[in-house]
């Protein structure tokens, strides 16, 4: 492509928010060229005022995005055989040779392809996504595919399947502007997720006396200090909250008995659960306030218009599914969704996961909506594909933590990582790191050239990234966004469609892969979607192009509208009986609770100025300073006891590892509990592996593992030297920090 002289509009490609940016070429006219540390001319972004979930806001990071993207970047296919030797560049011939030979000679070996798997990403546009799907579960038949997702929003896609029938979240952010509770749980929104915080304190700023808001979090975060009500929870007893909410609103007559005998059921059943859940008990259990409960509860049964808002600490429990749950059964309980204002509402970590779950990006999904396991769904999608009947498994494929122990037990022969660095975002990242030095050939498709995953790779691809590549993005409200090329391709990079595409025309599949533009991708993806809840199929690149961003469902012939939709205004669901269902576990706690040797929980989390591993704000000067470290922050009646000082370094072990950060006392934190960023990997100078310390119990239903907390001992840290190999790099003495107890 030739860069356009003109600004141009997309979706930010860091949060789920999916705010709208306006795109300023290098040297519009009127501006002075700014450059980035490298030297290239920089775009620069602005919030999108046309854009229908934004309004013209964005955050630092959004409005940043320029500086990071020519930077540090990948240019070339880069291979070795080995670890432990330097990478060359290779063609792109030879790479996908390399690649395709891999895949024959497993075919070959094991008869099937269940040695194959590829771990993908909400980073990906949608087409990158639907593209993977026909690869992987279409043309080889694994559905060994699975994204980041799994460890972000998992939990959420299985709640909303259990409870309402399908995945997709009910609300828009309008309800943020009618709502009368704001009920957040487990979300630090205001770092995480900043616009729509905003979004919240003007509505509570315009409507003191009718917003109430409420935070559920170990934290005193950012968010929980603008609560009316902060409810500090001990880590893990989110769902005996929930059901103690429940057991008061069924005591205090406060449910919806129209609503439930409607359009319900399973409430029996509820209501044996929670009763067992008493006010005590609950306060007792969550470590609260009875009275703060009870207030709690009586918002839920009085005030009509309760939005839930939920993210990772929820999600990434062992008992994720059952947390989602159990905040969908209060929406049930008192017939608060569908409504304006109010309803169940996952706030989504990545720009596209939520384009991710549209377009079958789970290993147990298939495009629209559909499962693996169920044959109807399948051969709707063989058709569409151009495979043989049978060609898609009925087996769903390896989660992402599954994929790895395939790996420890050398039953992987090629693991694709694409548009993510799972060494610093998976649990028990040294278990994952000896792993894949089991697979013979780990490819990773990345735009920049040093990333920790990069680092265990025998072949890494030079990836086009948003800005370079068409595509489609969804955000948390089902709005799809047009994201187009809008600056030159770095070096050879590729569009990872592109890829997959070409995979699937050398393994034979001509017909299959054969496509003109990013265009004529998301059109056949849109065919999929038609009659599901999902329903895209009214949609194309350039209808999103003439009319703007669009929200689902937009079946065919729909009339583009720049208002908002939520689901299930008529109160019919997408189950076998129309009823939504309402859930029923007992809550299990953490996964590894504390104990004499472990006595504290860590829990981990973002800070408002980077994302996720880094490897774009990591290179913006402005976010850095924001966040000069990460810092372990730890209450003072811990500190005191365990002779941590404030602003010393602290050493903090788990039962997988240790690691050592600056320590900040403060009562942000509850006493009992540790806090830090995820953020760092060990590719950053002040490496910090939070997830090195995470075990891998994940939610048995949703599979998403419990990243937000682990048992924990912490002491002062000294100065010690200790070698360390990084595996493909020189061996080198590095400083490591090391208290003597834990030596
Ligand atoms: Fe981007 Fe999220 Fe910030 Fe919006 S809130 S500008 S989507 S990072």
């Amino acid at each position: 492509m030739t860069d356009p002289p003109r600004s141009t509009r997309s979706q930010c490609p860091y949060c789920g928010v999916g705010c709208g940016l306006e795109l300023l070429p290098p040297a519009e006219k009127g501006r002075a060229v700014k450059r980035d540390a490298e030297g290239t001319p920089m775009w620069t972004a602005r919030g999108d005022r046309q854009h229908p979930s934004s309004l013209g806001q964005v955050c630092i990071k959004g409005a940043t995005v320029g500086e990071t993207l020519a930077m540090g970047r990948v240019g070339h296919p880069l291979y070795r055989s080995k670890l432990d030797q330097d990478f060359e560049p290779i063609s792109w011939d030879d790479a996908l040779e390399r690649i395709t030979s891999q895949i024959r000679q497993s075919l070959n070996n094991r008869g099937n392809a269940d040695a194959i798997a590829m771990y993908g990403s909400g980073q990906f546009h949608t087409e990158d996504y639907y593209m993977a799907q026909k690869l992987l579960k279409g043309a080889l038949g694994t559905n060994n595919f699975d994204a980041n997702s799994r460890l972000c929003m998992s939990s959420a896609v299985a709640g909303y399947t259990r409870s309402l029938g399908s995945d997709g979240p009910p609300c828009c952010y309008d309800d943020i502007d009618h709502c009368s509770v704001a009920f957040l749980v487990g979300t630090n929104t205001a770092e995480c997720h900043p616009v729509l915080f905003q979004r919240l304190l003007k509505r509570k700023k315009r409507n003191p006396s009718s917003v109430t808001i409420v935070v559920v979090d170990p934290r005193r975060t950012d968010t929980a200090k603008a609560a009316d009500l902060h409810l500090p929870i001990a880590p893990g007893t989110d769902l005996a909250l929930l059901h103690g909410i429940a057991h008061l609103v069924l005591r205090e007559n406060g449910q919806d008995a129209t609503f439930i005998d409607d359009h319900t059921e399973n409430f029996d059943a509820l209501f044996d659960v929670v009763a067992r859940w008493t006010p005590r008990r609950v306060a007792r259990f969550c470590h609260i306030p009875e009275k703060r409960l009870r207030d709690v509860a009586h918002l839920f049964h009085r005030r009509q218009r309760v939005l839930s808002l939920w993210s990772m600490g929820v999600n990434q429990r062992r008992e994720g599914t059952a947390v989602v749950g159990g905040l969908i059964n209060l929406h049930l309980l008192t017939g608060q969704i569908g409504k304006e204002g109010s309803g169940p509402f996952s706030l989504t970590g990545q720009p596209n996961a939520m384009g991710g779950r549209e377009a079958g990006g789970l290993a147990h999904l298939l495009p629209g909506y559909r499962l693996v396991n169920n044959a109807g769904h399948r051969a709707e999608v063989e058709q569409i594909w151009g495979f043989q009947n049978g060609s898609i498994s009925a087996t769903p494929g390896l989660a992402a933590w599954q994929q790895v122990e395939a790996m420890e037990r050398h039953e992987l022969d090629l693991w694709w990582v694409a548009a993510t660095n799972p060494l610093v975002s998976m649990p028990d990242l040294d278990r994952v790191k000896t792993a894949l030095q089991n697979c013979p050939l780990v490819v990773v498709s990345e735009a920049y050239a040093d990333s920790e995953t990069s680092r265990y790779a025998h072949l890494v691809l030079p990836a086009a990234q948003w800005s370079e590549k068409d595509g489609a993005m969804t955000n948390s409200e089902r709005r799809v966004t047009f994201c187009p090329a809008y600056r030159r391709r770095h070096g050879q990079s590729r569009p990872d469609w592109e890829v997959f595409a070409e995979v699937g025309r050398r393994l034979g599949f001509e017909a299959q892969f054969s496509y003109s533009s990013a265009a004529d991708v998301y059109l056949e993806f849109t065919r999929l979607t038609q009659g599901r809840l999902c329903d895209v199929s009214g949609l194309s690149h350039d209808l999103l192009k003439r009319e703007g961003p669009q929200q689902w469902p937009f079946p065919t012939n729909s009339e583009p509208t720049t208002a908002s939709k939520r689901l299930y205004g008529d109160h019919h669901f997408p189950t076998l009986s129309g009823k939504a269902r309402f859930c029923k576990e007992q809550p299990l706690g953490l996964a590894e609770p504390p104990c004499d040797a472990y006595p504290l929980v860590l829990t981990v989390g973002r800070y408002l100025g980077q994302w996720h591993t880094m490897t774009r704000t990591g290179k913006v000067e402005r976010l850095n300073k924001m966040h000069a470290e990460p810092l372990l922050e730890i209450h003072p009646d811990d500190a005191f006891d365990l002779k941590v000082v404030n602003g010393q370094l602290a050493a903090i072990s788990s039962r997988r590892g240790h690691l050592t950060a600056r320590a900040n006392v403060t009562d942000r934190i509850r006493k009992g509990c540790v806090f830090l960023p995820m953020h760092w990997g060990f590719t950053q100078e002040l490496a910090c592996e939070a997830n090195t310390l995470m075990h891998d119990q994940a939610c048995p239903i949703s599979k998403q593992p419990e990243l937000k907390a682990c048992a924990v001992i912490v002491a002062p840290a000294v100065s010690v030297v200790k070698p360390i190999e990084h595996t493909g790099r020189k061996r080198q003495a590095l400083k490591r920090l090391l208290s003597p107890a834990l030596r």
